[in-house]
């Protein structure tokens, strides 16, 4: 049998974005993945649904698969004609052993190719605002080790040379042995006051860092208890940190929030605030479904063309109503005529997603700005359709009617609470691990509250809610929480800002 491919390929030191687009396109080719403990598991997203996931990696109370092993696994399923992605932290080629995994696959013969990725020490470096050269300081630069291994000791680096030949010096794996490499530094002619920072789970929105000097910074790192994985960058470049931060001041840096609307619709709000420095943990508390009966629905597309308005408040009503419409083999040519309502921006650009663009949006981006727009135009014996969640408000229907009109307005998705999120959530609670919980929409919180009851009260803690608008608010409100925060227009881009804002008055 023709063996499969290994590609080695690094998975960058955590930010998901900092994977190569060859390491992307290699992820989404292969049959099975091989990844380990540094490697963002959010990356495995680029995998084949169907594709086999191996994580060789440690995990608590267990010892990650010997490297003789991982080497023998690797071959093993490329002989059996797959291909493989050795996804590891880093570069594979910097301390990450890819040599030996390479040197076993060219001694079986296996065809291999190896994608570089974006180093630890170098994003470290990046994100916490040192350039690791600087023209006016430092013209070198070396990547070092500080666990070797045992059988040959620390002692075994030239001291001499990186302490006084080279400038800037990166030690990975040297949390333990920092307080002997600093030593060794000084004693063979580093200036004890030669800046160091510490950079922990660099690239990632839990990221720390240390500074300090050289004689000083083992203490000052068993003070603040940092552990690895961290890298230690030693040189004058560190200095440079003072101006050149751009990432750790972000406005929301190191700020933890619970998203809870479905992971489709997750997706913007989650890069909004990733942009801010905030770290995102998805666990939605709703889930869309379809209806239980399509009939309402399914008469008034036979009839589509005849209605002169076609009311849509959300992104999910939009995408379910014209699924359902393609199913039944209509198209846009089945709306010509028909005015296109959307109740604000968002719902807007879900339909012109579809092709279509809307008459109008109120000022208002509500039901009653909808309502007033329509009635303030007129709507006497006009017919519309408002296709609807199971749990809508009744407001348009009824007022429209109360003012001559006709209103269908069939059920076209239902939301569900999804079971089994309890405990994540549960234990983020407990933990006070969260500073807010931001609610998009009634049904989000109503569904928390159901999963909770009245435990939810002292679960809660220190964790504020954020609510998109009024409606939400009132909801949270009903069940006798406070609302900490809702921005004045029910946008996610609004929300954001309030909640920059929110933190900088704290
Ligand atoms: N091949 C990897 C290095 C693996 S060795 C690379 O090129 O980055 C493991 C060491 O890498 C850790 O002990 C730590 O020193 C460093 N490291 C990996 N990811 C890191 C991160 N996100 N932040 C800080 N250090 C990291």
């Amino acid at each position: 049998m023709k063996p499969g491919k290994v590609y080695l390929i690094g998975a960058g030191p955590g930010d998901p974005g900092l994977l190569t687009i060859k390491g992307r396109d290699c992820l989404a080719l292969a049959d099975v993945i091989i990844y380990d403990y540094l490697a963002n598991p959010v990356l495995l997203g680029y995998a084949k649904p169907d594709a086999e996931r191996i994580y060789v990696g440690k995990s608590r109370g267990h010892h990650s698969l010997p490297q003789e092993e991982i080497n023998q696994l690797l071959a093993d399923k490329a002989a059996a004609g797959l291909n493989v992605a050795r996804l590891k932290g880093g570069d594979p080629y910097v301390f990450g052993r890819g040599g030996e995994e390479a040197s076993l696959l060219h001694k079986q013969n296996i065809p291999f190719e190896v994608v570089p990725g974006v180093t630890a020490g170098f994003a470290a470096a990046a994100y916490a605002g040192i350039p690791l050269t600087h023209r006016d300081i430092t013209t070198s630069l070396a990547l070092l080790t500080g666990h070797e291994r045992p059988e040959r000791k620390l002692s075994s680096l030239d001291w001499e040379k990186l302490a006084t030949g080279l400038g800037t010096l990166i030690f990975y794996m040297g949390m333990t042995n920092l307080k002997k490499i600093s030593a060794k530094l000084i004693e063979h002619g580093r200036s004890a006051d030669t800046p160091v920072a510490v950079v922990q789970w660099a690239t990632l929105p839990r990221q720390k860092t240390l500074t300090g000097r050289l004689d000083e910074i083992a203490a000052l790192v068993a003070a603040a208890k940092i552990e690895p994985p961290a890298v230690i960058i030693i040189g004058e470049v560190v200095r440079y940190r003072e101006e050149l931060r751009w990432y750790d001041n972000l406005p929301l840096f190191g700020r933890r929030f619970l998203i809870t609307r479905p992971y489709a619709q997750a997706t913007s709000f989650v890069a909004l605030l990733q942009a801010q420095g905030a770290e995102t943990i998805c666990i939605p508390t709703i889930e869309i479904a379809p209806p239980t009966d399509w009939q309402p629905c399914d008469e008034a597309l036979l009839q589509l063309g005849s209605y002169d308005g076609l009311i849509l408040t959300s992104a999910n009503a939009v995408d379910a109503f014209f699924e359902r419409m393609n199913i039944k083999g209509l198209d846009l040519r089945a709306l010509s005529g028909v005015e296109i309502i959307a109740v604000g921006p968002k719902t807007a650009k879900a339909i012109e997603k579809r092709g279509l663009k809307p008459d109008f949006v109120p000022n208002n981006y509500r039901a009653e700005g909808v309502v007033n727009e329509l009635l303030s135009r007129g709507v006497s014996s006009k017919c519309y359709l408002y296709p609807r969640t199971e749990i809508a408000r009744t407001l348009i229907p009824d007022s429209l009617s109360k003012a001559g009109a006709q209103v269908d307005s069939p059920i076209v998705y239902r939301t569900l609470a999804p079971e089994g999120k309890q405990e994540m959530i549960r234990h983020l609670l407990d933990a006070n691990e969260l500073d807010a919980i931001c609610f998009s929409s009634s049904s989000t919180f109503d569904n928390l509250h159901a999963m909770f009851g009245e435990e939810l009260q002292q679960l809660k803690k220190e964790t504020a809610f954020f609510s998109i608008g009024p409606l939400t608010s009132e909801t949270i409100r009903k069940h006798d929480f406070e609302v900490a925060l809702e921005p004045e227009n029910s946008t996610l881009d609004d929300l954001v800002t309030a909640m920059i804002e929110y933190y900088s008055e704290e």
